[in-house]
């Protein structure tokens, strides 16, 4: 089965490509296959988004197309960045900027009881035949005061779980909480229940 994901975000592209291990898969990004594709998020939720850019992707190709749209949601910004989470700050900025911005936004709110945040992360699958799977999952967090861990990407330096930011565990560790994680543990369950619903395993097989 040949898939196309429509992320040009090195840091979910391979969190995808280990999450998609245990399919039968040649995974491909949209950039190997069309260059220069682009598509504007002007979605106002993470699954219109993802249906944006999965839908553009299926056009493209005629394969079966997946997109993600992630962010964090702040409760003590009223949900903020959320869609905005790659552009918060400004354009241009770097991972470790767009995390110094958030936190000065964050700077007032001093007991970690409201630094309460969750990523979230929604799917949209066009399959070959035009049908879609959609899916949305979160994951729960607390805004640490300053960046620790190496690993990662994104604010994953300031979100902790537990004791430990997400920077500070192994990918592996962070697949199995992760909103992306459960996203697309319970995306590649759905797909195989529809193939076997569908009893036309081919039509992804393209
Ligand atoms: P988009 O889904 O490509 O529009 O961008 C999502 C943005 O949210 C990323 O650029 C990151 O800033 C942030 N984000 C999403 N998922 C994660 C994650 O797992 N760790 C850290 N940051 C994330």
């Amino acid at each position: 089965m040949k898939m196309v994901i429509s992320t040009q975000n090195q840091g979910k592209i391979r969190e995808f490509a280990r999450l998609f291990a245990s399919l039968d898969a040649q995974v491909y990004s949209i950039n190997e296959l069309v260059p220069n594709h682009h598509v504007e998020e002007t979605g106002t939720t993470f699954l219109e988004n993802a249906c944006l850019k999965a839908r553009a992707a299926h056009k493209e190709t005629g394969l079966l197309a997946i997109a993600d749209d992630s962010g964090l949601c702040v409760d003590a910004l009223n949900g903020a960045p959320g869609v905005y989470s790659a552009r918060f700050g400004g354009e241009g900025l770097t991972d470790a900027q767009r995390v110094d911005k958030l936190l000065d936004a964050m700077k007032e709110v001093k007991d970690p009881k409201g630094r309460t945040a969750r990523f979230v992360c929604a799917i949209c699958c066009v399959l070959p035949n035009g049908e879609e799977i959609h899916i949305q999952e979160s994951c729960e967090g607390v805004l640490d005061f300053a960046p620790h861990g190496e690993g990662g990407f994104g604010y994953d330096p300031i979100f902790l779980v537990g004791e430990k930011s997400f920077s500070q565990i192994s990918g592996e560790e962070k697949d199995k909480i992760s909103h992306r994680g459960k996203a697309v543990r319970k995306f590649v369950a759905a797909l195989k229940e529809h193939m076997e619903q569908k009893g036309d395993k081919t039509s992804a097989q393209q």
